[in-house]
């Protein structure tokens, strides 16, 4: 029977005051009744509007159905033709602009909990079904991929499936992009990212880690080893900074750098031997995802307090309104319409606090969202011990310095000529935040699927 209840089944989360001493996941995922009941309240409207919001056509309605039906491995199945990581994008696609945008319920009330029941079936398929994936027969052909970040992974699954030899080559010791060494465990466990890199494995991609391309290998070298394309998935991890005094001393960390120490360093864990300061005070500039994920860390790490200094007002944030009420609840104070102009140092070169100015809103400017302007005589001293920048990245120079002819735009990301990803090297593709910059995971992932289909064509037509 439908369910007309005009709110979503809540999702299960560890208490606020708990949670913000430990790195376990916020989220518990729904039982199998609450994800029935959930599955429920879809009307699987005839016109789809949902699937027209989801950036890799998953057939929403179609799964949602199955789960209804109470048939778990067929709702994998619907899942796993459009996404290679429905565990992973069910945890952080930001659904609420995209298919749950879309859905009707969401009208009067709240939509369906599309992003929470593809995690439960993913994770129901994850705990039920431990057959080893089949082996795809091999076609002769090989292919390289750069980079084992969501997009590398997908590119290099869709290949592999398609019975092609394919070798992932990726800069880092552990393989999984942003998802293992940004993405914080407490919102995406790495055992989940690890479980779908063994399946890729399973399935014969092989994945060199240690593999810095454009240091080790070149992109002209990896077509002589005979690999007949290249698929370019590296990402946007090159951090930028204020340019503001005091940047340079200690206790300062860009967001990458601080959470790859904490996630893929796991310098929260006694055992671990790498460094990073346990500050009293912590100012997290910026106000995105990154920001978000910084400052949690930092609050788990045992700071007393823990700001977001953002520079326009709550509405503008670009963080998922989940990451921002999460960070609310596990008591990190949002200083918006604040902007930082110099870091101040002691003696010893320690960050020992953080001038500010207070700002308001002017007219538009290019990116839609209003001017943040300077308010006379508004500035103060922010007492903190460590400061966190969290601006934004771009793609690292590295592939586009020792790559001859590719084309790169002023942002330093990758020019393709259409969704199939090709550069204007030929054999060369590329995808994900290396051609968008920073963007989202389902981008990411969509963008590999694309050019894996590309490639096909583009070997197959030359055989
Ligand atoms: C902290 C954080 C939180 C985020 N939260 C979310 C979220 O909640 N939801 C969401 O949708 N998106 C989120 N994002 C964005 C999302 O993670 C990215 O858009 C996505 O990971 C991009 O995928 P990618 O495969 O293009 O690149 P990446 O994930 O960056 O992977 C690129 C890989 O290439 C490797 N590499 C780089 N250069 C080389 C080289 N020269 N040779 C070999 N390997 C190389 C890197 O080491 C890395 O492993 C977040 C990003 C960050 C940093």
């Amino acid at each position: 029977m439908a369910n007309m209840s005009l709110k979503k089944n809540p999702m299960p989360v560890q208490e606020p005051n708990v949670r913000n001493h430990n790195f376990e996941e916020v989220a518990l995922g729904y039982t199998y009744e609450q994800a029935v009941d959930e599955a429920n309240r879809c009307l699987n409207c005839k016109h789809k509007p949902c699937v027209a919001g989801c950036p890799v056509a998953i057939d929403i309605p179609a799964f949602i159905a199955k789960i209804r039906e109470e048939d778990m491995e067929g709702a994998y199945e619907i899942l796993s033709q459009s996404s290679s990581l429905p565990a992973v994008c069910g945890r952080v696609c930001p659904q609420e602009t995209q298919c749950e945008s879309k859905c009707v319920r969401g009208i009067k009330g709240e939509p369906v909990a599309i992003g929470r029941l593809e995690r439960f079936v993913a994770d129901y398929h994850m705990a039920h079904n431990t057959a080893a994936p089949a082996v795809p027969v091999q076609n002769g052909h090989k292919v390289a991929v750069i980079g084992a970040g969501p997009s590398g992974l997908t590119c290099a699954g869709d290949l592999a499936k398609a019975g092609y030899e394919v070798a992932i080559f990726e800069a880092l010791h552990l393989a999984g992009g942003v998802l293992v060494y940004g993405i914080p465990e407490f919102r995406l466990p790495k055992k989940i990212v690890q479980k779908e890199i063994d399946n890729l494995k399973a399935i014969g991609v092989s994945v060199d880690t240690n593999m810095v391309i454009g240091k080790v290998l070149s992109i002209d070298e990896l077509f002589e080893m005979g690999y007949e394309a290249v698929y370019i998935g590296t990402g946007a991890g090159l951090p930028r900074f204020m340019n503001i005094p005091g940047e340079n001393l200690k206790g300062v960390y860009s967001a990458n750098e601080f959470l790859t120490r904490v996630n893929l360093m796991k310098a929260y864990q006694d055992s671990s031997n790498t460094p990073i300061q346990h500050a009293k005070s912590v100012a997290v500039v910026g106000g995105g995802n990154v920001a978000m994920d910084a400052a949690r860390c930092a609050k788990r790490l045992g700071a007393e307090n823990v700001y977001i200094v953002y520079r326009r007002s709550e509405a503008e944030m670009p963080a998922r309104l989940e990451e921002v009420e999460h960070a609310k609840e596990e008591g990190i104070i949002f200083h918006v319409l604040t902007n930082p102009t110099e870091i101040l140092g002691d003696e010893n070169g320690f960050v020992h606090g953080m001038k500010c100015v207070q700002m308001e809103l002017g007219e538009p400017d290019a990116s839609g969202r209003r001017r943040p302007i300077v308010k006379e005589n508004s500035e103060f001293v922010l007492d903190v011990d460590c400061v966190v920048m969290s601006i934004g990245t771009s793609p690292n120079p590295l592939i586009r310095n020792t790559t001859k002819g590719l084309d790169t735009n002023s942002h330093g990301c990758i020019i393709t000529k259409d969704d199939s990803g090709l550069t204007s090297r030929e054999g060369v593709y590329a995808g994900g935040d290396a051609v968008t910059g920073a963007a989202t995971v389902i981008l990411a992932m969509g963008a590999g699927k694309h050019a894996a289909k590309a490639i096909d064509e583009y070997i197959q037509s030359k055989a």
